[in-house]
């Protein structure tokens, strides 16, 4: 007897609860707007969760039988196709050398390949991942689940910017990073996206330059919810610290950067201590990142 698809949504559903019930990784969940990816934290509650030792025991069905696998150097890309695949493979490749580049942490090496399990369709995504209809995206694990889309590139680039800063950073990524993480992940797929580079410096120029967010609240209050005007100002506004921070900085002193807050150091220390004198706190990067963006 064959499963049908509710009963099928039944068994994954039962098996997200089982997962809720343990220690958990964070998952993040893009939103999915035309052609781009915000990523949008659900109420914790609601998030799916796994142990971190069945991190890789994936929540949601894989691709029908008859997929394709392109292994890279870094990815495990699966897809209907060979092409796609392929096309992938290189996609992803040119997405890390650039993360990797514009972050500075040459040294990082991933511990396993990435896995991306790329859908044919928003409806194949929706149905196998369980996610509400605005998501475009979700990294889960060291997975990225994805569906071809005009907007696919930038959400490709968003979720795996998390992938690599989860790791970099460990698993205990303090709360106060989530800007930053969530901030770089909106540069990278600004800078794999042009659609979605558009759209946010419009909305640095129209909105954020004229009624900024505060660095208290950019960093203490991450919001929380589905995709609205108050979510798109968070991220436009922690994209924007994060490129100039990288732009103004440099990558080497970037990294020195990151690798303070890695290792427990306050966003003022870690700052102060990265930049050779650029900056002595968050408060001067505030002080100067608004001069920047109000010119
Ligand atoms: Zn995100």
């Amino acid at each position: 007897m064959t499963e049908g698809p509710k009963a099928h949504r039944h068994k994954v559903k039962e098996f997200l609860i089982t997962l809720r019930l343990s220690r958990f990784v964070p998952l993040c969940l893009c939103a999915f707007a035309p052609f781009l990816g915000g990523c949008v934290p659900l109420d914790e509650a609601a998030l799916p969760k796994t142990t971190v030792s069945q991190a890789l025991e994936a929540p949601y069905a894989g691709l029908d039988p008859g997929y394709k696998t392109s292994e890279s150097l870094h990815f495990i890309v699966k897809a209907y196709s060979s092409e796609t695949a392929a096309r992938y493979s290189a996609l992803c490749e040119e997405d890390y050398q650039r993360i990797m580049r514009d972050l500075g942490i040459y040294s990082f090496v991933p511990s396993k390949p990435y896995n991306i399990v790329i859908y044919k369709d928003a409806p194949e995504y929706h149905l196998k991942t369980l996610q509400p209809d605005w998501s475009g995206g979700v990294t889960y694990g060291n997975a990225i689940l994805i569906y071809e889309s005009d907007g696919s590139a930038g959400i490709l680039a968003h979720e795996m910017t998390h992938l690599v800063f989860n790791e970099f950073m460990g698993i205990s990524v303090p709360g106060e990073v989530r800007w930053l993480n969530e901030g770089l992940a909106v540069y990278e797929q600004t800078r794999a996206d042009y659609r979605s580079k558009a759209f946010y410096d419009e909305k640095i120029s129209s909105d954020i330059s004229l009624n900024p967010i505060p660095f208290s609240q950019l960093i203490n209050l991450v919001p929380q919810g589905q995709k609205d005007a108050v979510v798109e100002r968070w991220y436009a506004a922690a994209g924007s610290v994060a490129a100039f921070m990288l732009r103004q900085g440099g990558s080497l002193s970037f990294s020195y950067f990151l690798g303070r807050v890695k290792d427990g150091r306050s966003l003022d220390e870690a700052v102060g201590a990265s930049f050779g004198g650029l900056w002595k706190d968050m408060k001067d990067v505030e002080r100067t990142w608004l001069l920047e963006i109000k010119r």
